[in-house]
């Protein structure tokens, strides 16, 4: 709801009033009760829009390092094994 100015000619009696768009605007004074009273143009309080801030998103693809899979070392039977070659199955 914008506020409305409101001025005197009578007794220059000035006050502002919280009035809806539709509302009537007023006429009659209340400090000297006489229908004195105008409303002053340009005082609407004017709604701000800030802009609002666009935050880039980063989406680093993380480089994992690679995890080279050990060589499995297999115990290597050798003709000197005791288990004469079949421990390696
Ligand atoms: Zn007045």
């Amino acid at each position: 709801m914008p506020t409305y100015e409101y001025e005197c000619s009578g007794c220059n009696h000035a006050f502002e009033m919280l009035q809806s768009m539709t509302e009537a605007k007023l006429t009659k004074c209340p400090a000297c009760k006489k229908n004195k009273l105008h409303r002053l143009i340009g005082t609407g309080s004017g709604v701000i829009f800030k802009g609002s801030g666009f935050y880039e998103t980063d989406y680093k693809k993380k480089d994992a390092p690679k995890a080279e899979p050990k060589p499995e070392v297999k115990p290597s039977c050798s003709t000197s094994c005791p288990h004469a070659g079949k421990c390696a199955a």
